[in-house]
């Protein structure tokens, strides 16, 4: 992670100090430790250890020492003064109050020198006394003797010099520092680069704030899609406590020259009202002339070469954020694109309109996390647009409601062509309404259906989720889409007739008898269900006689006109349930379903007999006088088990007829399939 580099870096590297402090010539004899009082308990009793523990083996820093190390720091405080006291065992110790500044601790401690009196003396031997133990110094480590005197004119002096030393000084620690947070932020210029999420690198930054210029409030304002900015995160501060009155960034944005700025008590609140703070440094995340958010950092006074390391950082989160934006919506354009070819897709396996129009408005809704619109259609006679699908609405309402060409916000785009994208339907002077409470926010689009150029209806989408504005780019989404999906309206309407087409598919133009193809398919049904329910079936195959001289001698037109009649007649024969075909050219084939031989034998006669008797014009020339038909017959299952078999046997039966002198009708043998093989031969 981006902190681990720069924490060890604090406002002033104590041990810095430290060392520093212990040039001094007078703090020679003492040791020396550093105390802030936010440090507490711990970072007392850790200075103390430092002051007292080279003494001893094991410190004997008591409850007692605390107490009166508390006492006097808190003393030293509050007079500004050095405070000298010697402890339990003996020793003498100071506490010299730093000049006030963040960046300093508050306190240097002093301490490890024996106090050179007999008073002092005594009260060394009582307490090893009492202890039990006398107490061991560590070798070469000999505390020095001073009287409590000496060390408190020692102390007043180096109280004295810290001013000076300080400046002189801290000077170059501050040097050091400045360059040692330059390097981290090149260090953390490279994560961010690295980076491949805006989440990440917001995280970066706010983390080096904290820990790198230790501060102790920082707000993080962001711009969102759709949305002007809202605070992303708050560090050092509740959230609850304030709120971000986006309007007014947005419009001080506009009017401002993108520098980091220093707001006062009186601005801060029209920013954030309920926040209260004194002053606030603004850093805005800008790039390229568009604002991305805002860094805001509150109550502490940035020295200038914090501010500009600071500027610094906000600026390269900046550009890492422009340029994950462009990366992040070029890959969500790959994913809606990916999505948009799957719905497309899932689109064109629908196969009526209702299902259609619902599909188109779900997907819609979900490309823009719309999460109520509707589909509506133009009725081009009535001039009105139609719900023809509805989401977020009961679908008896949506039956209910129509909208007048023209009028209202469907009415005007239908009539506009133009799409609408509004953000506040209330302050929007397109439409200016006010908006009705079945919607959940005031930002919807509408935009115009066209197909060929002809409008045919009106997409609408509302309440986005999350309570967020439509945008632009959602716009250009939902086009690309409603583009795709009008088509698929347009193929619908092609399917529907596609319904007709079929039927003539399945028919003879000539004489609008089922077909072949349909014969087929039909008698493979039959065989199914004769199978499954072990019934019997005929099919009945009749050829019309000698008619190739019947067209040679009367024409074409007579032939046509012949076979439609044939058909006709054939219609009339058969019964309801029988299934009448054109076979072929002058062929005809019924499938009598559940029916005997018996019974086929009559209607195959009825049929020849009908035949035999019409009149035809110029049939008188033909060898039998007459137009007549032929007729073979073959039943399932006796005659043939399969399609082909079943066929076979039918035209073979017919053959028979054909053989026998024509205008009969033969039913299927089991001996012609020799017979047929002779003539074949002959
Ligand atoms: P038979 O059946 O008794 O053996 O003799 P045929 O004259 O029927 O002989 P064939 O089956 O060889 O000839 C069938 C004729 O039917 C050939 C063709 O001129 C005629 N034909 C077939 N389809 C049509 C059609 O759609 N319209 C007209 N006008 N004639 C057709
Ligand atoms: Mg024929
Ligand atoms: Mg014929």
């Amino acid at each position: 992670m981006a902190h681990t580099s720069t924490s060890s870096i604090k406002l002033v590297d104590s041990r810095d100090l430290l060392e520093m402090l212990r040039q001094h010539p007078l703090s020679v004899p003492f040791n020396l430790a550093l105390y802030s009082e936010e440090q507490g308990r711990g970072g007392l009793l850790a200075a103390m250890h430092t002051v007292c523990a080279p003494l001893s083996d094991e410190p004997r820093c008591s409850a007692e020492c605390c107490r009166a190390w508390e006492t006097g720091i808190s003393q030293a405080m509050l007079t500004n003064q050095p405070v000298i006291q010697s402890c339990a065992q003996g020793f003498i110790c100071f506490i010299v109050p730093l000049p006030e500044s963040s960046d300093l601790p508050d306190c240097l401690l002093g301490g490890g020198v024996f106090e050179q009196s007999e008073t002092a003396r005594r009260k060394q031997e009582r307490e090893n006394h009492h202890q039990g133990n006398p107490l061991v110094l560590e070798s070469g480590n000999t505390p020095q003797r001073l009287s409590l005197s000496e060390a408190e004119s020692m102390a007043d002096e180096i109280s004295r010099s810290l001013p000076r030393l300080l400046d002189q000084q801290l000077h170059s620690l501050s040097l050091t520092r400045t360059t040692k947070r330059l390097e981290a932020v090149q260090n953390l210029t490279r994560d961010l680069a690295d980076c491949t999420e805006s989440e990440h690198a917001v995280d970066i930054v706010s983390e080096a704030l904290v820990v790198l210029f230790n501060l102790p409030k920082v707000l993080i304002v962001l711009q969102q899609p759709g949305l002007y900015m809202t605070v992303h995160s708050t560090l050092g501060l509740d959230p609850e406590s304030f709120q971000l009155d986006q309007k007014y960034l947005a419009a001080h944005f506009e009017n401002t020259t993108g520098y980091p700025e220093i707001l006062t008590g009186g601005e801060l609140p029209k920013f954030f009202p309920g926040l209260e703070t004194q002053t606030a440094h603004l850093f805005p995340l800008k790039e390229s002339n568009s604002y991305l958010g805002a860094i805001v950092i509150l109550d502490v006074n940035l020295h200038s070469r914090d501010q500009a390391l600071i500027e610094l950082l906000v600026n390269r989160l900046a550009s890492r954020l422009e340029s994950l934006k462009t990366a992040e919506g070029r890959h969500l354009e790959r994913q809606f694109s990916t999505r948009m070819v799957a719905m497309i897709s899932e689109l064109s396996l629908v196969d009526n309109r209702r299902d259609l129009y619902k599909q188109i408005l779900e997907m819609s809704a979900e490309l823009l996390t719309a999460t109520s619109g509707s589909l509506m259609l133009l009725h081009e006679t009535e001039g009105t647009l139609k719900i023809e699908a509805a989401k977020g609405m009961s679908s008896s309402l949506a039956n209910t409601m129509s909208v007048a060409y023209g009028e209202g916000i469907a009415g005007q785009v239908a009539k506009s062509g133009f799409p609408m994208l509004v953000n506040d339907i209330e302050r929007d002077t397109r439409v200016a309404t006010k908006n009705r409470p079945r919607f959940k926010t005031k930002s919807f689009i509408s935009l115009p259906l066209e197909a060929n150029e002809r409008l045919i209806g009106v997409l609408n989408l509302a309440d986005k989720e999350h309570g967020i504005n439509f945008t632009e780019a959602d716009l250009n989404l939902i086009q690309t889409f409603t583009g795709h999906a009008v088509l698929m309206i347009d193929r619908a309407a092609t399917l529907e007739k596609a319904g007709k087409f079929e039927q003539l598919a399945i028919t003879d133009p000539l004489t609008g008898l089922y077909n072949r193809r349909f014969f087929e398919d039909r008698l493979q049904e039959e065989f199914s269900r004769g199978e499954r329910q072990q019934q019997t079936f005929c099919i009945i195959l009749a050829d019309l006689d000698n008619f190739k001289i019947y067209n040679d001698l009367c024409g074409h037109l007579a032939g046509d006109n012949a076979l439609r009649k044939t058909a006709e007649i054939l219609r009339r024969s058969a019964r309801e349930m029988d299934v009448v075909t054109r076979y072929g050219g002058e062929e005809f084939c019924l499938i009598l379903p559940g029916t005997g031989k018996k019974e086929s034998v009559f209607v195959g006669e009825r049929f020849r007999r009908a035949i035999e008797a019409e009149s035809f014009p110029g049939e008188n020339h033909l060898p039998l006088g007459r137009l007549t038909t032929s007729i073979g017959i073959a039943t399932f299952p006796a005659d043939g088990v399969t399609v082909n078999e079943l066929i076979h046997a039918a035209d073979l039966a017919l053959y028979s007829a054909k053989q026998s002198g024509r205008n009969r009708l033969v039913l299927y043998e089991a001996k012609m399939e020799g017979q047929t093989l002779l003539s074949h031969q002959d």
